[in-house]
């Protein structure tokens, strides 16, 4: 898969910040202003003046279309929905060398607003997604009450999971009791007939 390094960090900024969102998690986890400072010092966004309600509200509604992109039933679908946000993003590629990053593109215009900064980068990192036909990638939680996204960048694309230590593991241990209540269920039933052998699936 042609993805850089650069592309693969705006999706992983792209993945918390759709996972902040009440439809994900259960609660708005960008709240206020403060909770969206937090967000940009931990994601280690760049070139980030000021931050007020506008921008809040702006990053909310640019996390909503976003996700988006993730349900799309077509790429030609994921195609429109990434250009309208790259599009009003106002983007203006230029090299950059900050921070030991080595030479690297930025593609929000220099100290834009955080909504446009991040419509400008997450968007790309979506566009690359979608050039390089690796749409499948991006990926809902199978675990039936999880909403969060991920992006799966593992070679053989097998990822399920959100984060293998919570709904991963969670549904391991749920697979688990369902097997032994249907080995002490068979063995009741053995008193009176023989069981028929173990067929519940192993899982992953
Ligand atoms: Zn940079
Ligand atoms: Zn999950």
């Amino acid at each position: 898969m042609l993805i850089t390094h650069d592309t693969e960090c705006a999706l992983s900024i792209l993945v918390e910040l759709l996972n902040t969102a009440p439809q994900a998690c259960g609660s708005e986890q960008l709240a206020d202003v403060p909770a969206l400072s937090a967000f940009v010092v931990k994601q280690a966004i760049s070139e980030i003046d000021s931050l007020g309600p506008a921008d809040l509200a702006a990053v909310q509604a640019l996390r909503g279309r976003l996700r988006e992109v993730f349900s799309a039933d077509s790429t030609e679908q994921a195609a429109e929905l990434v250009n309208a946000v790259v599009a009003e993003a106002g983007t203006t590629p230029r090299l950059v060398n900050h921070d030991h990053h080595g030479w690297h593109i930025h593609y929000f215009a220099p100290h834009a607003a955080i909504g446009r900064h991040l419509a400008a980068e997450l968007g790309m990192a979506l566009a690359f997604i979608v050039m390089a036909g690796e749409r499948e990638r991006l990926r809902r939680c199978e675990a039936p009450d999880c909403a969060r996204v991920f992006v799966d960048l593992s070679r053989n694309r097998s990822r399920r999971y959100c984060d293998s230590r919570t709904c991963g593991n969670r549904l391991h241990v749920a697979a688990y009791r369902a097997r032994q209540r249907s080995a002490d269920a068979a063995q009741e039933a053995s008193a009176q007939e023989t069981a028929a052998p173990e067929t519940v699936p192993a899982g992953t």
